[in-house]
């Protein structure tokens, strides 16, 4: 700071880094920012951040960052940097002469959870409205579209249904699949604070995770489940409440469809769901689950947690309908300190959901085969819309390789290193006419790539991220975009670049207000969202509609959106990722607090001390068993691929499990990862992976 000088100004924005979204207030000498106070009128952090808010912005000014478009006639070729106006005649070019020869569904785009809701937005209308059909997909695919679909079946709203006060109401707290001590660490202090007042903590995790133990706090029961068999546990709760009369029947008889669950209730109560008939299964002993059951349906207010330890998996959307179940068994919806809450990981995954990133959604999660819905974007947006809904990613990467998908527009998502079976998206993409990737630098998908068009960071753009209690903040426009540009502002000339072509009239956005303007024309839940408001409230959360001008921090207060909650069955179904005498352990990943996805901001920050590597963590006896000591280096192997780390030796993980994460190209994790995925979304099945862990030389 004192080389940087004082600073003269400061503008209010909001972090880029997860799903919490603090706000904080960059400081600015003359246009050098000098450094970011986390904002104490900040409604989602209340004047506190982590690290990577407080300091992990220098990327922004990282010499790796591509400031000009850059063009190729083939991936072999090397890059050629040329004007913008070049860029995006070439890339609509050859977009329109896929779409002629391969037809208007040979295309698509991929929405980035990184990006701001009006940039999200214009990328699916980009699709939709241009393209003239519906492949468009995001990067919440590979992480919380579980989240959509299960919470959406059950509550009939794809989102969580408490804002984060809602914490300090909270009697039992039960947190599955998420570390939110490293994932997201303000909400994590809150949660903290609230066990250090007395509030009673359960654990559902493989790995015995920072909140697990730690200063002040101690779980009171810690359920460290075989990876793969969270329907299994959560069910079995569930049983444990049903036959010993725990339930809420009053709350169900009021909220629920009541046919629904007394169905329910028949398929819960049967003996295969007792934890003593799932102990085996599960690695769970029973009566530590029966417990934590009891515990959570009579401790007083119950609010559920989960993350990623929950939707990545072949029933990631089984489980969060179970979950859900759980809730509503134990009346655990409606009023403050209870509630199904899932932890977003990226900044905006909620709002690129909201935003109809999904293929076969439009904003507002209304499925496009509905001609009402419809009707409510053509009349907008003067074009007729496709009424099939489009591919997923993985299905754009299969159609590819099968030869009837060519063209992609893939905005800040690194695909090759973020999605599962690296092997498999190399080849789709291998097998395109046209990729064109946005982003900040030459990622490893850019590698594949015809076209780059350069990004611009949080900090060089206006806009608004949904943080994971839906609320919709301001992103305030800090410096000048160094490569020129804003994003929208890039997706809005490549539209144009193709209307031209197109022989149709162009985009004439010209803020992204008005784009905010449009969305809460069209998206009965945003009815009431603006920039105006958002000035005057700070930020709202929707639905924030005439019945609600400013916001709903509480959701189901009143009932659901659908009239009543729906009781789902969840079977538990095996994954088909099975362990062996080739591959007899079992792989889960995670991430760490000074480290983000791919890192591909956290890497190129020099100003802390970042973990420099990923590190397989086992536990002592698989380690002796190898002959492994900590910190020599391991093969790890699975039937998709392998990869080469440092072991590190620990007791967090249970014999048979091993854990790694996932920020290191070097590493490359998902080298390993298998195709398995949700049966409902297509989720990656990223936390369960057959693998062998042999000695090695190193890479
Ligand atoms: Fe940013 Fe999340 Fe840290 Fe808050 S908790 S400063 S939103 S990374």
């Amino acid at each position: 700071v004192a080389e940087l000088g004082t600073p003269t100004r400061s503008v209010i924005t909001t972090c880029a880094y997860c799903g919490v979204g603090c706000s904080f207030k960059a400081e600015l000498n003359g246009d050098q920012l000098v450094r970011m106070v986390p904002w104490k009128h900040g409604k989602a952090n209340r004047g506190h951040s982590c690290v990577k808010g407080r300091f992990a912005y220098g990327y922004a000014a990282h010499k790796d960052r591509i400031l000009k478009p850059m063009i190729r006639e083939r991936i072999e070729d090397p890059w050629r940097e040329v004007e913008w106006d070049e860029a995006l005649t070439f890339a609509a070019g050859r977009m329109q002469a896929i779409q002629e020869k391969h037809g208007r569904r040979s295309v698509g785009v991929i929405t980035s959870s990184r990006c701001t809701n009006e940039e999200t937005y214009l990328v699916q209308k980009l699709t939709r409205a241009v393209f003239g059909n519906n492949n468009t997909d995001t990067c919440a695919r590979v992480c919380h579209s579980p989240t959509g679909y299960g919470l959406g079946k059950t509550f009939g709203t794809s989102a969580g249904t408490q804002d984060f006060d809602s914490v300090e109401e909270t009697d039992v707290v039960l947190i599955i699949g998420a570390n939110p001590t490293d994932g997201h660490p303000v909400f994590a202090s809150r949660l903290k604070k609230r066990l250090r007042q007395g509030a009673k903590l359960i654990v559902v995790d493989p790995r015995r995770t920072d909140i697990v133990r730690s200063a002040h706090v101690e779980a009171a029961h810690h359920l460290p489940l075989r990876p793969g068999t969270n329907v299994a546990v959560v069910s079995a709760m569930a049983h444990v409440i049903v036959t010993e009369g725990l339930m809420d029947e009053a709350y169900i008889r009021e909220r629920c469809d009541w046919d629904e669950f007394q169905h329910y209730a028949e398929f819960i109560r049967d003996p295969r769901h007792a934890p003593e008939a799932t102990e085996m299964l599960t690695g769970v002993p029973a009566a530590e689950l029966r417990a934590a059951a009891r515990l959570f349906a009579t401790g007083g207010n119950g609010a559920i947690y989960y993350g990623l330890g929950v939707t990545e998996h072949s029933q990631g959307s089984t489980t969060v309908m179970a979950i859900a179940n759980l809730a509503m068994l134990t009346g655990n919806i409606g009023r403050p300190g209870v509630g199904v809450n899932p932890l977003r990981g990226q900044n905006n995954v909620q709002g690129a959901c909201d935003m109809g990133s999904f293929p076969h959604e439009l904003p507002g999660y209304r499925h496009v085969k509905l001609p009402d819905v419809r009707a409510i974007f053509e009349q907008a947006w003067g074009v007729e819309i496709d009424p099939e809904p489009g591919l997923r990613i993985p299905n754009m990467l299969d159609a590819a390789v099968e030869g009837t998908f060519k063209g992609l527009y893939c905005q800040g998502e690194d695909i090759l290193q973020s999605d599962p079976d690296t092997h498999h998206v190399a080849a789709g993409l291998r097998s395109m006419e046209c990729v064109i990737v946005h982003d900040l630098f030459l990622n490893e998908t850019a590698n594949y790539a015809h076209v780059f068009l350069p990004g611009s960071t949080f900090l060089e753009k206006d806009g608004t991220f949904t943080n994971a209690e839906r609320r919709i903040n301001r992103v305030r426009r800090v410096m000048a975009p160094r490569n020129g540009f804003e994003d929208w502002e890039v997706t809005q000339m490549l539209a144009n670049a193709l209307l031209k072509a197109q022989g149709r009239p162009g985009w004439h956005y010209t803020h992204p207000s008005q784009i905010m303007d449009e969305i809460a024309a069209t998206t009965p839940s945003f009815a009431g969202v603006s920039y105006e408001r958002l000035e005057v409230l700070g930020s709202v959360q929707w639905p924030c509609d005439e019945s609600a001008p400013e916001g709903t921090p509480l959701m189901h207060v009143d009932g659901f959106r659908s009239g009543r909650g729906h009781f789902i069955i969840t079977e538990y179904v095996a994954t088909d990722e099975r362990t062996g005498p080739r591959f007899p352990l079992l792989l889960t990943t995670g991430r760490i607090l000074s480290q983000y996805n791919v890192g591909a901001q956290t890497r190129r920050t020099e100003n802390v001390v970042w973990h420099p590597e990923d590190l397989l963590e086992m536990h002592p006896h698989d380690a002796e068993n190898r002959g492994v000591t900590e910190g020599d280096w391991v093969r790890l192997a699975s039937r998709a691929g392998e990869t080469t780390l440092r072991v590190r030796i620990t007791d967090r993980v249970s014999p048979g499990v091993v854990y790694t994460t996932f920020h290191h190209p070097a590493t490359q994790a998902n080298v390993v990862t298998t195709d398995f995925s949700d049966w409902a979304t297509n989720c990656p099945e990223y936390k369960v992976t057959a693998v062998q862990v042999t000695p090695s030389n190193g890479p």
